[in-house]
């Protein structure tokens, strides 16, 4: 019998696909094999695909615990296809379709996932001829979803664009108006549909509203939302409303953080003073409602331009987190600590009157005291207290009393607690 001619190995076959593949570690997301078509549709090369994992290679995953999510969906269902972007070294993004299969060999687990460049198709849905679908197309890809929604048949059109920003495949997402219900934020649903709402009611000039949108994998994308009725009935009601849909995520995110940024002190890590404002105006709101007193608190460290003096500004920095994480650590948790500026700080504590609050106030005294004592000189802190109650709280009433305490407390002599 004649030698059969030896087959290539598969890694050889493998190269020759038409589209990439990828061997994943299900736990870190990390590419453990990879073929040709796989790292040279990246602009990598074999060996450096390898340092490489869904996380930086998917524009649409961010971080572990949606990986983690991911993998669950990938788990649980026997083949799992996702439409997303990966980003090639170029800067550039390639649209793929990635389907991921799951399987477990000598007791390790794998994920296989076969991606599909599907650049052209989605170039090609575009190519129309009418001078309608022309525009459409435009619009489609100056944003990243269309919808239209035919108001009394209950048909929500959602655009690929829109399908493929959320993970979609073209065939999938039901056309109903449940679907997109069913994935905005919890959080979100009721400002959205009262937008919604009041634009359909004429209320408003336009739909609009910014909020969280499920994806395919449980991941929430920011989206800015907006449309129009550009139809109605007979008797003036909405039968037809279009918008679209931009992914704001990179923004909001940026947004949220500054805010954070805004809310917290630097140098501290207590509430800012802005921050501290929105409290005081809210548990004002709240005590006048609950017919509670609301008590303030003034706290001053003493003679802190010495510290400064004599140390430096550094050192004085020092013992400014010091006293802050001193207050913190002895006021309850209902009550808030802000550092109102320099060294001065303001205690909200709501349902304490004065009294009660100047008992709280000298215990963060002692405990200031005795733990700066070995600082030389001695760091201690000046308090004023004021509280007040009834239905109209007079919050600047209520400062200059707990301000004017606290300067009699310095005019006494420092180091102590005096009520407004
Ligand atoms: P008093 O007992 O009357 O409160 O005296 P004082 O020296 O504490 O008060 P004064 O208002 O004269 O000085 C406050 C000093 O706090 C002056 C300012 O340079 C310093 N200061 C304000 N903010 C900071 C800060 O962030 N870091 C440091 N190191 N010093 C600060
Ligand atoms: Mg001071
Ligand atoms: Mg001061």
């Amino acid at each position: 019998m004649p030698a059969a001619t030896p087959l290539p190995n598969a890694e050889t076959l493998f190269d020759q696909l038409a589209d990439a593949v990828y061997l994943i570690d299900p736990e870190t997301s990390a590419i453990v094999w990879a073929n040709r078509p796989a790292w040279a549709s990246l602009g990598l090369s074999r060996e450096d695909v390898l340092d490489h994992s869904v996380l930086s290679l998917q524009k649409d995953v961010h971080g572990l615990p949606q990986w983690s999510q991911i993998a669950e969906a990938i788990r649980s269902s026997d083949c799992f296809r996702f439409l997303g972007r990966h980003r090639h070294q170029a800067g550039h993004e390639v649209e793929v379709e990635v389907n991921t299969t799951h399987f477990t060999l000598d007791g390790r687990a794998y994920f296989l996932s076969v991606a599909r460049d599907i650049t052209n198709r989605v170039a090609d849905q575009g190519s129309a001829h009418s001078r309608e679908k022309q525009l459409w197309f435009a619009l489609n890809e100056a944003v990243d979803g269309l919808w239209d929604w035919d108001v009394p048949g209950g048909h929500l059109f959602f655009s690929p664009q829109l399908k493929r920003m959320l993970g979609y495949g073209p065939e999938e997402m039901l056309p109903r108006l449940d679907t997109w219900t069913q994935n905005v934020h919890a959080d979100d649903a009721a400002r959205v549909m009262a937008a919604l709402e009041e634009h359909m009611q004429g209320k408003r000039m336009r739909y609009e509203a910014e909020y969280r949108l499920r994806n395919r994998n449980g991941h929430y994308l920011w989206v800015h939302d907006r449309g129009r009725v550009c139809e109605s009935d007979a008797q003036g009601r909405p039968t037809r409303l279009v918008g679209m849909v931009q992914d704001i995520s990179e923004r909001k995110q940026l947004e949220l953080r500054l805010q954070s940024l805004a809310a917290q002190d630097m140098l501290t890590g207590l509430a800012s003073r802005l921050e501290g404002s929105h409290v005081l105006q809210a548990q004002a709101a709240a005590c006048q409602r609950l017919g509670v007193p609301l008590g303030l608190a003034f706290i001053d460290i003493d003679h802190f331009k010495a510290v400064n003096d004599e140390h430096g500004h550094l050192a004085g920095d020092e013992v400014l987190k010091a006293v802050a994480q001193r207050v913190q650590a002895g006021v309850r948790g209902s009550d808030m600590l802000c550092r109102w500026g320099g060294e001065e700080f303001l205690l909200v504590a709501p349902q304490t009157d004065a009294a009660q609050l100047a008992v709280l106030a000298e215990k963060l005294r002692l405990s200031v005291r005795d733990a700066m004592c070995t600082h030389q000189p001695p760091v201690t802190i000046s308090v004023g207290v004021a509280s007040a109650e009834g239905p109209q709280i007079d919050l600047t009433a209520l400062m200059a009393r707990a301000d004017a305490a606290l300067y009699r407390a310095k005019q006494g002599g420092r180091n102590r607690v005096e009520r407004g």
